[in-house]
């Protein structure tokens, strides 16, 4: 038998793959993940700043919830654990106000698997601002569902436009729509007022929208101050959470939906689905997991330092950009920067970057800082925008210190060099690179 040709046979790529996913590259976070520890491990030096990770720890109290439920070994039930569900409950209430009952929560294996699911379920449009973040595009594309991108720009935080979202609708009101919302936001750090999403939820009231508030990052907050959309527009709003980004076990994989009553229609279609594709989340998972979202006093601190360390650094960099002529929002949470090139586009355009993925590439190559193109968030390709996680650090040491240093005391350049010296080199690096393109 000639297993060369039998193997052929089934190497058919352009035939025999589902057309949504022909040609489809590996998600950019995770592709710029791999090409880093590729690069590290070949020896170059290289700042991390592609993947969007906290460097923070998982609280004690969680590992140690994790170790004590490692023999649980039986499938839970599809939506989630009855207690973990419960503590999601009042999770959402203590912290956003907002009360879903228990049995309107669901717990997936990550949110990014929840909101593929629901995308799926859900058959209208998918509603997202430019930029936004690398998956959810992806998956209404692998479903096959129209994506209507809102323009957002720099000037105005790339906040969505109210006005904007209306005229959308305007056009054709009975169209089903799902819109996403995420704040703090991953790619740009930036967030809305109260009185901001006061004005969104008016207009997916009139529309009666599907509105998916990923609050991912609500707990890193650098003021701690985050405001839910569902406040405002309580029957139309699932919230979005996890344990990936204010716990630290992104690779737990653990995400939370909590939907309204109204929409325990698409919740159930949720929960069907689930139970035909991953069945439950991992066991041993949800039972820590109820930990996390009991919270505690020694997680409620470690959240204080958190949110301290990442304002002081996200300030010291944005400032650094600043001087240099790159432009930037202040970060006003989460652990992103979306810095904007523009200003140097000639000098850029002489040596051929005139792109944000040529910028990108040869800033790798030339500086070893690796950070995302605004590509990848749906901007056009010829704006030189990035998206820049400042994550490359010891979280824990970073920890450790912050919590020594008095809360009236700010955490300074000398705290800020010694303990997440790589972000501050790779800002620096970035900053001589583009003066010495100016040259
Ligand atoms: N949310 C993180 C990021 O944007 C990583 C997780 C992922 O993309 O799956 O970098």
């Amino acid at each position: 038998m000639n297993l060369e040709s039998d193997a052929d046979d089934l190497r058919s790529p352009d035939v025999h793959l589902n057309l949504n996913v022909r040609g489809l590259p590996l998600s950019a976070t995770l592709r710029i993940n791999e090409l880093s520890n590729k690069m590290l491990r070949e020896g170059h030096r290289v700042f991390k700043m592609g993947l969007g990770q906290s460097p923070f720890p998982v609280p004690m109290c969680v590992q140690e919830e994790l170790r004590a439920n490692a023999y649980q070994k039986d499938y839970l039930p599809v939506a989630g654990l009855r207690e973990l569900r419960a503590a999601v409950s009042e999770f959402t209430f203590r912290h956003e106000g907002v009360r879903y009952a228990p049995s309107h929560i669901i717990i997936g294996p990550g949110s990014k698997e929840l909101m593929f699911i629901l995308q799926l379920v859900y058959y209208g449009d998918l509603v997202i601002p430019t930029p936004s973040w690398v998956s959810y595009a992806p998956q209404a594309s692998i479903i096959g569902r129209h994506i209507r991108w809102l323009n957002t720009d720099f000037g105005t935080n790339w906040k969505i436009n109210p006005e904007a979202l209306e005229d959308l609708c305007r056009k054709d009101p009975d169209r089903p729509r799902l819109v996403i919302l995420n704040y703090p936001s991953n790619p740009h750090g930036g967030t809305y007022e109260a009185h901001e999403l006061e004005a969104i939820a008016e207009v997916a009231r009139r529309y009666r929208l599907v509105l998916l508030s990923d609050e991912i990052y609500s707990l890193l907050h650098h003021e701690g101050t985050h405001v839910s959309i569902a406040r405002y527009y309580p029957e139309g709003t699932i919230i979005s959470n996890g344990i990936s980004k204010w716990c630290g076990a992104g690779g737990w994989r653990l995400g939370t939906f909590a939907f309204p009553n109204q929409l325990d229609w698409l919740r159930d279609a949720m929960t069907t689905v689930a139970s035909e594709t991953y069945t439950a989340t991992c066991a041993p998972i949800q039972y820590a997991a109820i930990r996390a979202f009991e919270g505690s006093i020694d997680i409620e601190r470690s959240l204080v330092q958190i949110r301290r360390i990442l304002k002081a650094l996200g300030q010291m960099m944005t400032e650094r950009f600043r001087r240099v002529g790159i432009k930037l929002n202040d970060p006003k949470g989460a652990f992103y920067l979306f810095p904007d090139f523009s200003d140097h586009r000639e000098a850029l355009a002489k040596r051929e970057m005139t792109t944000s993925e040529t910028l990108c590439n040869r800033l790798l190559e030339d500086t070893g800082v690796a950070i995302l193109p605004g590509a990848d968030f749906g901007r056009p390709p010829e704006e030189l925008s990035a998206r820049l996680a400042y994550v490359d650090f010891d979280g824990a040491r970073s920890l450790t210190a912050a919590e020594a240093i008095p809360a009236d005391q700010p955490l300074d350049e000398t705290f800020l060099n010694t303990y997440c010296r790589n972000c501050l080199q790779a800002a620096d690096r970035v900053c001589a690179w583009i003066e010495e393109i100016g040259d």
